[in-house]
C-alpha cells in the first residue's frame, strides 16, 4: 500500500457517492420520460376520441336536419289531403303520407340511438380527459422532485467534485484515464480489495468477482505501491486495512 493506491481509494470513494447521486437522479428521470410517453398517448387517445364524437355529433345533425324536412313534407301532405278532389286522389296522398311517416318513424329511432352514442361517448371523454388532468398533475409533480432532488445535490456534488481533484491531484494521467475506464464500466467500482478468506490459508480472492488471485499478488501489493489489475473483471486490487 502506498500514496498512489490511497490516492485511487479516496478516488474511488467519491466516484461511488457521485454514481449514487447521478443514478437517483436518473431514477426521476426515467420516470418524468414513462410519465410523459403515457400522457402522449392519453392525449392521443383522447383526440380520436374527440374526434370520434365530432363524427356522431355532425351525423345526428345531419339527421335532424333531415327529420326536419321530412316533418316538413308530412304536414304539406296532410293539408294535401284535406284539399283533394277525388278518391284516387285521396288514397294516392295517403299512401304518400304513410311512407313518409314510416320512414320519419325509422329517421326517428335512429336519431335517438345515435344520440344515446353522442351522450355516452361525450361521458366517456369526460371521465377520460379528468384522468388526463391526474395524468399531468402526476408529470408537474414528478418534475418538482426531480428539480427539488437536484437542488439539494448540488452542494454535495460541487463539493465531491472538489474532492475527486484532490484525490485525482495525486495520480499521473495515465492511471487517472485506466481509473476512469473502469468507473465507467462498474458504476464508480473500480476497485476491489483483496480478501483472504481464512487466515489459516495462503489462499486470497478478489472481491470484485470473487476469482481466486496468488500469493504474488497480495505479497506484491503488501509491499509496493503498484497498480495492479485482477486478470479476471480488470479491477484495481488493493490490500485492505489490517
Ligand atoms: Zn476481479
Amino acid at each position: 500500500m502506498g500514496a498512489r493506491l490511497d490516492a485511487l481509494r479516496a478516488l474511488q470513494n467519491v466516484e461511488l457517492q457521485i454514481v449514487d447521486i447521478r443514478r437517483q437522479l436518473q431514477a426521476k428521470e426515467r420516470l418524468i420520460a414513462a410519465q410523459g410517453g403515457k400522457l402522449q398517448g392519453g392525449e392521443g387517445a383522447l383526440g380520436a376520441e374527440r374526434e370520434q364524437l365530432n363524427r356522431a355529433q355532425r351525423e345526428f345533425d345531419a339527421l335532424d336536419v333531415e327529420i326536419k324536412a321530412r316533418s316538413g313534407h308530412i304536414a304539406k301532405l296532410r293539408e294535401h289531403l284535406n284539399s283533394v278532389k277525388t278518391n284516387k286522389e285521396y288514397a294516392s296522398v295517403l299512401q304518400q303520407l304513410n311512407n313518409e311517416k314510416a320512414d320519419l318513424s325509422k329517421l326517428e329511432s335512429k336519431a335517438l340511438e345515435l344520440m344515446a352514442r353522442v351522450e355516452e361517448a361525450r361521458a366517456s371523454l369526460g371521465a377520460h380527459e379528468t384522468a388526463l388532468v391526474g395524468e399531468r398533475r402526476r408529470l408537474e409533480e414528478l418534475r418538482g422532485q426531480l428539480e427539488s432532488t437536484r437542488n439539494a445535490y448540488s452542494k454535495r456534488l460541487a463539493e465531491l467534485t472538489a474532492e475527486r481533484e484532490r484525490a485525482a491531484a495525486g495520480l499521473d494521467p495515465a492511471t487517472l484515464v485506466h481509473f476512469q475506464r473502469l468507473s465507467d464500466r462498474y458504476d464508480g467500482e473500480a476497485l476491489a480489495e483483496v480478501l483472504r478468506p481464512s487466515p489459516r490459508r495462503d489462499e486470497y480472492i478478489c472481491n470484485g468477482c470473487h476469482i481466486s488471485l496468488t500469493a504474488e499478488i497480495a505479497n506484491a501489493l503488501a509491499v509496493r505501491d503498484d497498480v495492479i489489475s485482477c486478470r479476471s473483471c480488470g479491477r484495481i486490487l488493493y490490500l485492505g486495512k489490517k
